[in-house]
């Protein structure tokens, strides 16, 4: 059965979780979602390197979800590893490229490089399934810094990750998920991420105890007994879940 590891839980300013990123092992190779500016660490940290990744999945363009790319993308090019797969929503490639990695990755001593001169690029359409290997991807919209195209998966049909987001009672609703690994910010004036009190609003008590709350700050331990009363609990660092 196919497992899905946290490689991080933290939010952008953690320092003692890493990014939120994960692990999926496949048939087709090691899968990311997302690769943020620790993903090197993070991959060490499970025996892993930066050149061990064959596909990434990119929920949307801040550091801590994308500037890691930089890293995979240029050690596999410069050891001669086929390009990794590169899967996205489509409205991403201006700021994934254009606005983001391009400044780093733009030109090398061969010349001016692409995207795809480092990956082997998948535009994805609103809504639409993929697979990698035998694991099963369907794609959703969060609701994450408005204006910025942010979005999350369904993997297998059961378990939801959310990507970064404010919650999404209608995309519960939708897939009723055996298990969701949704977006958490311990500060209730946080707009663009999932507060605790928007959390409580938003969800039946049934579906928070299917619900493990990851991307969060270092000082989360503040609202550890809250958590622990209303959830699941937190996703933790290292975290294997069975897809
Ligand atoms: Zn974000």
């Amino acid at each position: 059965m196919a497992e899905l590891t946290l490689l991080g839980v933290g939010s952008a300013d953690s320092v003692l979780h890493y990014n939120t990123n994960a692990l999926i092992p496949t048939q087709a190779g090691r899968m990311l979602i997302d690769a943020g500016h620790t993903i090197g660490r993070a991959l060490h940290a499970v025996g892993l390197g930066c050149r061990d990744v064959d596909v990434i999945f990119v929920t949307h363009c801040h550091a801590d979800h994308i500037y890691g790319l930089e890293r995979i993308g240029s050690e596999r090019l410069f050891a001669g590893l086929p390009r990794p797969r590169l899967i996205a929503h489509r409205s991403l490639e201006s700021e994934l490229w254009e606005q983001s990695l391009k400044g780093s990755m733009g030109r090398i001593g061969e010349g001016e490089c692409s995207l795809q001169t480092y990956f082997d690029v998948q535009w994805l359409d609103d809504g639409e399934r993929f697979a990698v290997g035998e694991v099963d991807f369907e794609l959703f919209e969060t609701q994450h810094t408005p204006g910025k195209p942010c979005f999350g998966v369904m993997i297998n049909q059961r378990v939801m990750y959310s990507g970064d987001t404010r919650p999404l009672p209608h995309v519960v609703d939708r897939y009723q998920p055996e298990l969701i690994l949704h977006d958490f910010t311990v500060f209730e004036s946080n707009p663009v991420h999932a507060t605790l009190s928007q959390l409580l609003a938003a969800y039946p008590e049934g579906v928070r105890r299917r619900m493990k709350l990851m991307s969060y700050e270092d000082d989360v331990t503040q609202v550890a007994d809250a958590v622990k009363a209303s959830f699941m609990g937190f996703a933790e660092q290292g975290e294997t879940v069975a897809l």
